[in-house]
């Protein structure tokens, strides 16, 4: 509340607050917060809500009484960085259910899925609405859109337990029932919703069969899924469960492996070992699937130091390299096992100080080709009982490394929405190529960055399954042959490196995946021998960011086909490497995007036959 603040706004002043920071045009939403407290001081009233200064901006633009602002319109938009990139995220919960696991530090609540707490905020949402992906989907969507978000392309992440662990049956129809819910937001006809129940007579197949229908219109629905990620466990993961979550639209999967370490993960009881989850990213890495691990620092049996080593080894280690990572800092709950090992001495965290200090150097071994998703679980305060509590974390490690001259590398951290005034406006982006080595192939992490890759304007992953087609097998070697140093060797686009054959031992990846399962692997999606397809396993351009963060200027045109130029990168590389296939894990959603580049859908990816 304003010292100054004696009146509510009226719809005079929401129109003055709208016309004067119109006219301060403002760069960033510090500024923009900068006028508007500024103004409503001025004229000695409350701060307004952006949902109603939205609205009045909207109605002024119909007027023709002010001219429109792509930047104050983001501003306006209760936006994070994602929906500011034009995606809409929507989390929603599964219904409480047992999970295999037996994990001492994971909460359990009855009413709620497996480690998940009631007072969390999707999972408020989720239980109010009775766990029901039609209305979450509508009831999230209807919500965003009124605050301002534009909702045409939304990530879709389902969370709760072990999503393998539920019934197929189950499964099927929580992703049926959410694809219908955005369909018929604008059908003319809407199709009738179902519960889970009406399917109690029929088969998997026809389930299957209704979800196709509506997974089919949705390609080209106003409300499109564009991904979706589901959260599992390691000895979840077979060829099998990857079948039928690629046929469930699934284009990514979180995997909890919390410590690479088989002793603490004996202790804490997570019921797998490393070699298992090994497998399982090796199985979904051939699959086309982009991993975001699950990281616990602070468990017990560990030290801050040894967290930070099992950290490193994440990335110096060639049968993990993940993706992405959420580094969820080990907290207690009343509900998790741990409370009692908290309450009789077995467990006791090691300390604010010892976090930091681990969290920070964390930070720093992540290479660029990795996202730091998140970095502390979003759990109310009051329900810890100890670990860490402080709920800006993020912030305070990035102030600390800012002063001290250092810098996180990670793809998050360089996103061009976070490094907008960190570059010229008139930046040309260009393209870099990161390869780095993982068991059974090469990973080619294709990014456009300003030139001095303070920012990523999009990215592309690539990899090419060794013994390409035609090459010798020659052992892997690890990145810049130093096993301590996680980043990729960089290398230029057109740069001859980018086409130095890599392969394998094929022992090294048989020891994960047996024969059997690659075969299956093979029958299973479609695609034919997956040693011989190049796959693209993402693409992600934040264009429309762009376009808003450097309105007005005249480079604006340069960030146009981002992706184009991502993709004509990719196929050069495999067609250069001999592949004479690629292939492209496409969420439903955007399917006919990659139709346009040529591509055609295959199974349940889009693929290309490549000129060598
Ligand atoms: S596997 Fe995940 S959901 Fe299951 S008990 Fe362990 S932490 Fe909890």
């Amino acid at each position: 509340m304003l010292k100054n603040c004696i009146y509510m706004p009226t719809n005079e002043n929401f129109e003055k607050i709208i016309s004067y920071i119109l006219e301060k045009k403002p760069k960033t939403k510090a500024k923009f917060d900068d006028f508007r407290r500024k103004i409503c001081a001025s004229l000695k009233i409350c701060q307004p809500s952006n949902q109603k200064l939205l609205a009045c901006y909207h109605k002024m633009l119909k007027e023709g009484s002010v001219e429109q602002s792509k930047l104050v319109e983001h501003f306006l938009i209760k936006a994070n960085i994602r929906s500011m990139s034009g995606i809409a995220v929507i989390t929603s919960l599964v219904k409480p259910f047992m999970c295999p696991g037996k994990c001492v530090y994971c909460p359990t609540e009855v009413r709620m899925p497996k480690s998940y707490i009631a007072s969390e905020p999707a999972a408020a949402r989720s239980l109010r609405m009775n766990f029901d992906p039609y209305d979450l989907m509508q009831g999230r969507i209807l919500m965003l859109e009124r605050n301002g978000h534009p909702c045409d392309k939304i990530e879709y992440i389902t969370k709760g337990g072990t999503w393998n662990a539920y019934k197929l049956k189950y499964q099927y129809w929580y992703i049926l029932e959410s694809f219908r819910a955005c369909n018929n937001l604008t059908r003319e006809i809407p199709t009738e919703k179902t519960t889970e129940e009406d399917w109690n007579d029929k088969s998997i197949s026809d389930l299957q069969k209704a979800m196709d229908i509506e997974q089919k219109y949705n390609e080209t629905a106003k409300h499109r899924i564009i991904g979706i990620t589901l959260e599992t466990r390691p000895d979840a993961i077979t060829p099998k469960s990857i079948y039928h979550m690629r046929r469930q639209g699934c284009t990514r999967i979180e995997l909890g492996l919390q410590a690479p370490d088989d002793v603490i993960l004996k202790l804490v009881q997570r019921g797998h070992t490393v070699d298992q989850f090994r497998k399982a990213i090796l199985l979904l890495r051939i699959s086309g699937f982009k991993v975001d691990l699950h990281f616990m620092p602070d468990l017990p049996g560990t030290t801050p130091d040894h967290d930070i080593e099992m950290y490193e080894s994440l990335f110096s280690d060639l049968s993990l390299r993940p993706d992405m990572v959420k580094i969820y800092p080990n907290t207690v709950i009343p509900s998790a096992e741990l409370y009692q090992w908290l309450l009789d001495g077995r467990y006791k965290p090691y300390g604010k100080e010892g976090l930091y200090r681990a969290l920070l150097a964390m930070k720093l071994a992540t290479p660029r080709y990795c996202r730091i998703s998140r970095l502390i679980r979003d759990i109310p305060s009051d329900e810890i009982k100890a670990g860490n509590i402080i709920t800006n974390l993020r912030q305070e490690l990035e102030l600390t490394l800012k002063k001290t001259g250092q810098k996180c590398v990670c793809l998050r951290c360089r996103e061009v929405g976070r490094q907008m005034k960190n570059i010229s406006t008139d930046v040309a982006p260009q393209i870099f190529v990161d390869e780095y080595d993982t068991i059974g192939g090469r990973e080619y992490f294709i990014t456009l960055e300003d030139p001095e890759r303070i920012a990523v304007f999009g990215f592309l992953r690539l990899r090419l399954p060794y013994c390409y087609p035609g090459q010798k097998a020659v052992p892997a070697r690890r990145i810049g042959g130093d096993s301590k140093d996680p980043q990729a060797s960089i290398t230029k686009a057109g740069d001859s490196s980018t086409s130095v054959p890599l392969c394998s031992t094929s022992a090294q990846n048989d020891s994960y995946v047996s024969k059997i399962e690659k075969d299956q692997l093979d029958k299973l999606l479609g695609l034919g021998d997956l040693d011989k397809v190049a796959f693209i396993r993402e693409l992600h351009t934040y264009g429309q960011l762009v376009k808003i963060g450097m309105q007005g200027s005249t480079e604006s045109s340069q960030h146009k086909g981002l992706g184009k130029r991502l993709m004509a990168e990719a196929e050069k590389i495999a067609s250069k490497n001999k592949f004479k296939k690629i292939a492209v894990i496409s969420g439903v959603g955007v399917r006919g995007y990659y139709e346009k580049l040529g591509y055609e859908k295959c199974g349940t990816y889009v693929a290309k036959e490549l000129a060598i």
